[in-house]
This record gives structure tokens, C-alpha cells and sequence, in this order.
């Protein structure tokens, strides 16, 4: 991997491929898969990782918001767009765009219906939410026959799909209450299938679903996490590769002697002379102050160098005494030698945050485009 001038997200596509592959093997060849593409691609490249996606034969794409599937039409993406979470506000730039809302209530049903009406379309592609015990986003067992009905007084839609989502999937001490949600979907799903008279497609499972349930597959999976390289459990990670890996270098180096301190507010006092190194890159870039104080460390020539005081918007001083570096020298924060959710869990946070906490301010490098 290059050396870097600067804060730099390198992105290795190879990995996103590899990562693919092996969550494909762990589904029917014939059982559709939707890559989550959402929080520009879980905080790394949207658009590069759509791109991929669409060549690797993803059958789908999701994003969260509307404005998040303009990107990617506006990059030329064709893939049916999945917007899990669209705003009445964003239906006329999600119908422009050909993307296919989540429909989650019977209000914004009514909302959709409205809009797509007017603007004269027919079987217009949605997809309907259930929700089956995360509430959060839904419809219940008992909208069932509303949905139907309207659906079919009205040709300008057609459910393309009926899904919902774990709240434990990564759980195992939750299992018999995954496996609830699961049967009650299946009941759920049937009934919109006889009552409709055809077969949307369905799907449940996000990664870690993909991982411990996967008899409920259904036509279709939805993965975010596990495409960048990350599983919620060990033996999942040791499968997949990091696509991120997000990298800076020294600034300046300092000796501390006894009793002086470092950064804002005195955080950190030496109790013994110490050096340290400052690097370009603070909370505003998406390591938060929960880092600071000894609870983070980066990598540099190998070797671990603890965050020191407080995060400042745009540093982190590290402690680098027994550490042979000068000014100008590489510091992994993390990526493949240590990992995302290795930092993330020093802060009592998971892989999902720090990812999608780092800023648009950082440059972002693709490799094997
Ligand atoms: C974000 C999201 C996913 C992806 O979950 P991962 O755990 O990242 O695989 C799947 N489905 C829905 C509804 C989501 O919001």
C-alpha cells in the first residue's frame, strides 16, 4: 500500500470483491443480494463501491435517503435503487430518479400514492416494510389488508418486495427472539403473497442474519457491514477483509519533560518525560474525544501509540516514546493491521460508527479500481 502525503482513506476494492464472494457462498447461487450502499457506503467511497458492486452482479442497491440514490444516478448507477428510509418531501426526486421507495406506514402509503398518481405512473416499484419487533420503521401484521387493497385499487404501484429487519441478528443469547421475527415475517409475507395474488420478492437478513440464519433467506439479503470487512463476531472477521484502511503521518514530534502536559485542558500531565507526535487528524474527521485520554491508540512502524489527552478538532497527540519515528512518518489508525471494530470496541462503540464517522474532509484513495 502507497505511502501517504496526508489524512487518507485508502480503499481497497479487491477486498469489497473478496468480501462478495465469500458472503455469496453463504447463500443459494439463486437467492438475490442487495449491497447497503447508505452513509456514503458505510463512511467510504459511495459511488466506487456501487460501482464495483455493479460489476461484481449485485442485483440491488439500498440506500437510506433520497438524496443518497440521486449520487448515484447522477454517477450513472443502474442498479434498482432500494431508499429504505424516503420522505414524502423526497418523492418527486425519488420518482425523477427511478428509485424505489421503502413503504413503511399507512401515511406516507397514502403520500406515495398521491404523488405517483399524479405524476401518472403505473406499476411504479415499492417495497413493503414490516416491522416485526425492532419498532422502528413499519407496518404491522394488521395492515396487511389495507395494503392490499390499495395496492390494488390503484395501477400506479406494485409491491416489488415485502421485507423487515432483525433487532439481534449478531445475538446469539437472542436467538428465540430472532427466530419469532423470522416466523412471524414468513406468516406475514404469505398472506400479502395469497392476498395479492403474486409473489413479491422477501428478504430479512442483514449481514450477521446472513451469517446465523440463514435458512431465512428468502429471495433476497441485504449486507452492509460484512461488505466492508466486518462480521460482529471473531470468527466472521477473520473471513472477511477491511476495504478501509485510514491512514495519516507526523506532523511534529515533542519532548515532554516531568510535570508538563499535553493539548487542551491539561488532559494528559507527564509523569515522566515522554515524547510525543501530533497527527493531522481530530474529531471534526470523525475520531470523537471518546478516543482521547489513553482510550485509542494508532499504529505507527508497527507499534502502538496511545491518543494522549484530549482529541482536538483537527489533531490527537500520541504517545510515541518508546517508539523509533520522525516527523513525516506513517500512523495507521486503523484498517487491516488492526481493525475497525478493534478501535471502535476500546470506546465502547462498534465497527458501524467509527466507519461512517469519518468526514467528508478526509481524501479518500481507491485502489484496484
Ligand atoms: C443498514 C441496514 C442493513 C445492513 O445491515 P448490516 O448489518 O450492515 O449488514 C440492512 N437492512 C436495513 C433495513 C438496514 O437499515
Amino acid at each position: 500500500m502507497s505511502k501517504v502525503g496526508e489524512t487518507t482513506l485508502v480503499l481497497d476494492l479487491l477486498a469489497l470483491t473478496h468480501n462478495y464472494n465469500v458472503l455469496r457462498s453463504k447463500i443459494d447461487p439463486d437467492t438475490k443480494f442487495l449491497g447497503v450502499v447508505k452513509a456514503f457506503a458505510y463512511g467510504s467511497d459511495m459511488v466506487a463501491i456501487a460501482k464495483r458492486l455493479e460489476e461484481l452482479g449485485a442485483d440491488y442497491l439500498a440506500v437510506a435517503y433520497v438524496s443518497e440514490g440521486v449520487l448515484l444516478r447522477e454517477s450513472n448507477i443502474k442498479l434498482p435503487i432500494l431508499v429504505l428510509h424516503p420522505l414524502a418531501s423526497n418523492f418527486d426526486d425519488l420518482i425523477a430518479n427511478q428509485l424505489e421507495p421503502s413503504i413503511y406506514s399507512i401515511n406516507i402509503l397514502n403520500q406515495f400514492l398521491d404523488r405517483a398518481k399524479e405524476k401518472k405512473q403505473t406499476d411504479y416499484p415499492i417495497h413493503i416494510k414490516f416491522n416485526t419487533g425492532l419498532n422502528r420503521l413499519g407496518f404491522s401484521e394488521a395492515d396487511v389488508d389495507f395494503i392490499v387493497e390499495k395496492t390494488k385499487e390503484n395501477g400506479c404501484i406494485k409491491i416489488k418486495s415485502v421485507f423487515s429487519h432483525l433487532v439481534a441478528s449478531e445475538d446469539a443469547n437472542e436467538r428465540v427472539f430472532s427466530l419469532k421475527q423470522i416466523s412471524s415475517f414468513k406468516n406475514i409475507s404469505d398472506a400479502m403473497t395469497e392476498k395479492l395474488g403474486y409473489g413479491p420478492i422477501r428478504h430479512m437478513l442483514n449481514t450477521s442474519g446472513i451469517i446465523n440464519y440463514p435458512e431465512a433467506q428468502f429471495e433476497m439479503v441485504r449486507s452492509g457491514i460484512g461488505l466492508y470487512g466486518y462480521g460482529n463476531q471473531a470468527e466472521v472477521d477473520a473471513q472477511l477483509q477491511p476495504v478501509a484502511t485510514l491512514k495519516t503521518i507526523i506532523s511534529q514530534i515533542h519532548e515532554i519533560g516531568l510535570d508538563q502536559s499535553v493539548g487542551y485542558n491539561r488532559a494528559f500531565k507527564a509523569t515522566s518525560a515522554i515524547k510525543s507526535a501530533t497527527l493531522p487528524i481530530g474529531h471534526a474527521d470523525g475520531i470523537g474525544r471518546q478516543y482521547g485520554k489513553g482510550k485509542g491508540f494508532v499504529t505507527i512502524n508497527g507499534e502502538k501509540a496511545p491518543i494522549i489527552g484530549n482529541v482536538c478538532m483537527d489533531m490527537i497527540m500520541v504517545d510515541v516514546t518508546k517508539i523509533d519515528c520522525q516527523e513525516g512518518d506513517e500512523a495507521i489508525i486503523f484498517g487491516s493491521e488492526k481493525s475497525a471494530e478493534q478501535l471502535a470496541s476500546m470506546a465502547n462503540t462498534i465497527s458501524y460508527e467509527i466507519l461512517t464517522a469519518i468526514s467528508q474532509r478526509v481524501k479518500r484513495e481507491v485502489l484496484n479500481q
